[in-house]
């Protein structure tokens, strides 16, 4: 298919070296079409624990940590490589991931790999170390110094919705941070992760161990990676069912984790709101990428007295938006990842349903394409906020209209979620804008179209959507530890 891949899609990246999988190979498949692209490597549990044991050797053994020329040299290199491979590497995006060739030119592919320039920059900027001046306590006087080193090895766990967005976000900060990195991608994307392995052997300085990729369909291995007491810190982004294992998985050896989690976002519109303008958004947002986007607004709450104009509008959007090809540059709407995951969203389709549900548009599969894991665009009403489909994550192009009686109610029902990790409000009026801006308890927030996604943005979520931010220096910080020496003034 192209010329990253026969060295690349079937090998792990342990310890400097690209290795075959203890446990064989294991398929990869186009979701557009359910053809099998070809085979990736399988990780064993054993494979697992020499990419562990790399990256402790390289940060104990190695001066990495304490070098930040060279780490922001190696980013740089790690940049320019999948730059000089962009095109082979916008395939690959595409056919794996089902992802629409357009977003390829943003947050699929080249917009992360642009944004390790925000990674390298820290490396060399950030301030490691801090004069706290003078203290005096119990008769002893100190001059305090504040630094922030490394944490140590970091085991990275990432999904399949945005690999190279997620993968990349986790490895320019944490290795710009001075860690050692093994990365465990999603079974269902290996190639977006392990293509990369012959770009970092043969253009990049990257010694040794400090980068190791652990490809396999076990998930358990995630599960190992959060075990090991070699391993000084987590980062997860997946669903929050996993983020929960994470947690409990890591707290024998007091693991510090950071989650990136799900969402069940609300887009707020207020009764002075253009409205077209807010329902076309928030619908056309829902279908980019068939919904598999953890931050899209999927609730969107509007006035009673203008619902039914509402429904109309979203209708009229999501019915422009047909799922089609993701080799098409056109396309907006791809398939969803896998089998599985369509058998979900089908099934909380099917419960909407049986709750009595009005599926105002779509609902099912659409009827020309015979092959690929599509789903048509759907909004659903009829429904309480604290119906199944109002409150769970359903990863696919759906969206739920329900009416609010005024600016407190809409600020209540975004609000009665078990998650906070996005959400929108369109209106006129400033300062019933900032009330809701104010009383929404989310990580991002969007004002009548404002887009929060940058390098230098952070990104994450309240309540069940996670712990701690990805991205912009608040992001870098995650994977820094504190220390506090005191000296003899
Ligand atoms: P998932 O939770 O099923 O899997 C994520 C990763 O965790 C995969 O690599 C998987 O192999 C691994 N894993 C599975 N079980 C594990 C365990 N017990 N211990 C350790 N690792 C384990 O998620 P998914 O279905 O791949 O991705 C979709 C989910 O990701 C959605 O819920 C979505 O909201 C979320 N997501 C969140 C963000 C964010 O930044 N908040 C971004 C993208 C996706």
């Amino acid at each position: 298919m192209n010329g990253l891949i026969p060295d690349g899609g079937t090998a792990l990246l342990i310890d400097g070296k690209l290795v075959p999988g203890s446990a064989g190979v294991f398929p990869t498949i186009d979701p557009a079409t359910e053809e099998t692209l070809g085979q990736a490597a399988n990780a064993s549990p054993a494979d697992m624990d020499a990419a562990i044991a790399a990256a402790r050797r390289a940060f104990d053994e190695t001066g990495w940590s304490r070098d930040p020329a060279l780490r922001a040299r190696c980013i740089r290199q790690l940049r320019d490589a999948m730059q000089a491979h962009v095109e082979e590497l916008r395939e690959i995006t595409i056919a794996e991931v089902g992802a629409p060739r357009m977003l390829t030119s943003g947050p699929q592919l080249e917009g992360p790999v642009g944004d390790l320039t925000f990674a390298a920059d820290l490396a060399e900027s950030y301030t490691w170390s801090t004069d706290l001046g003078t203290a005096t306590q119990m008769g002893i006087t100190s001059r305090r110094e504040l630094r922030r080193e490394a944490v140590g090895v970091v085991g990275a766990i990432t999904p399949w919705n945005f690999p190279h967005q997620i993968n990349l976000a986790k490895l320019g900060p944490a290795l710009a941070a001075g860690n050692t990195v093994v990365l465990k991608p999603a079974p269902d994307t290996p190639w977006c992760a392990a293509t990369l392995g012959p770009l970092i052997t043969e253009h990049t300085d990257i010694p040794a161990g400090v980068l190791n990729f652990v490809t396999s369909d076990d998930h358990s291995l995630g599960a190992q990676l959060v075990g090991d007491p070699r391993v000084d810190m987590i980062t997860f982004t997946g669903s929050t069912a996993t983020g929960r294992s994470v947690m409990a998985g890591g707290a024998p050896t007091i693991k510090r984790t950071f989650l990136e989690l799900g969402g069940k976002s609300a887009a707020v519109v207020l009764d002075d709101a253009d409205l077209g303008a807010a329902v076309s958004f928030t619908a056309f947002s829902v279908v980019v990428h068939a919904g598999q986007g953890c931050a899209l607004t999927t609730r969107l709450l509007v006035p009673r007295a203008r619902y039914d104009d509402a429904v109309a509008a979203a209708r009229a959007t999501l019915g422009a938006l047909p799922p089609g090809d993701p080799n098409n540059p056109g396309t907006i709407c791809g398939p969803l990842i896998s089998a599985r995951q369509r058998d979900r969203v089908e099934g909380y389709l099917a419960g909407a349903r049986a709750d009595g549900a009005d599926i105002l548009i779509g609902g099912g599969r659409p009827t020309d394409r015979e092959r690929g894991f599509f789903v048509e665009p759907t909004l659903i009403g009829g429904v309480a906020n604290t119906a199944t489909i109002a409150q769970e994550e359903i990863f696919g192009p759906v969206l739920v209209i329900i009416p609010h009686d005024g600016d407190a109610d809409a600020i209540r029902l975004a609000n009665e979620s078990p998650y906070g990790l996005s959400g929108a409000v369109w209106g006129t009026d400033p300062d019933r804008i900032e009330r809701v801006v104010a009383g929404v308890r989310t990580g991002t927030l969007g004002v009548n179209g404002g887009l929060w996604y940058h390098a230098d943005a952070p990104f994450g979520g309240y309540k069940q959507s996670g712990i701690g931010r990805e991205m912009g220096v608040a992001g870098f910080e995650e994977y820094l530890e504190t220390k506090l020496v005191a000296y003899p003034a």
